[in-house]
């Protein structure tokens, strides 16, 4: 028996020795069984992080086990735990530096909407300096949690239409957050 688990092929049309599918959905395929996720860990949701990383939970099934501290070479920013206000202009920066395409994960309550801490120093959510894709409930949310979440973003990477960051409504919503 194999010991390797084998993604299952796009849709398309198949008959003997002929395979036809669309583009989008290859590349899609490919994306999201190889995302490179950036951690960018601020307080506690880190620690359930690290564990999602560990041997049970195994985040690297997903083909995602290379993280990346480089801006340049990630596909994903996790963003878990509380983010200041003043560290607010610094994860935009990290996002403006990604190339594209780029998702966004907010893990926890503090990333989402700032959680117990609804204080004058804290972003009450990172969507008030990023677009974010996926959003994982919790203080703090289980490694399941994590991964449940993980698994949102595959399915977003995996349909994905190729034209969609050309769209003028992904130019809008960059331009939102003043990202050109
Ligand atoms: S959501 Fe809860 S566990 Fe996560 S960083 Fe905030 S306080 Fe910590």
């Amino acid at each position: 028996m194999s010991q390797y688990n084998l993604v299952s092929p796009p849709e398309g049309y198949s008959a003997p020795g002929f395979f036809a599918t669309s583009l989008d959905k290859v590349v899609g395929l490919a994306r999201k069984n190889s995302i490179w996720p950036l951690p960018f860990a601020t307080s506690c949701c880190g620690i359930e992080f690290m564990a999602t990383m560990g041997a049970n939970y195994d985040l690297a099934r997903f083909g995602s086990e290379r993280l990346s501290f480089s801006p340049r070479q990630a596909d994903l920013l996790m963003v878990m735990g509380t983010i200041a206000k003043k560290m607010g202009p610094i994860v935009n920066q990290v996002y403006e530096q990604m190339a594209e395409p780029r998702w966004v994960l907010a893990v926890g309550a503090c990333a989402s909407s700032g959680g117990i801490f609804d204080t004058y120093s804290v972003l009450q959510g990172i969507d008030k300096v990023v677009p974010v894709d996926v959003y994982v409930p919790g203080c703090p949310p289980r490694p399941e949690q994590i991964l449940d979440g993980f698994m949102k973003i595959q399915e977003l990477v995996g349909n994905e239409s190729l034209r969609r960051r050309y769209s003028p409504e992904y130019r809008a919503l960059l331009e939102k957050y003043g990202i050109k």
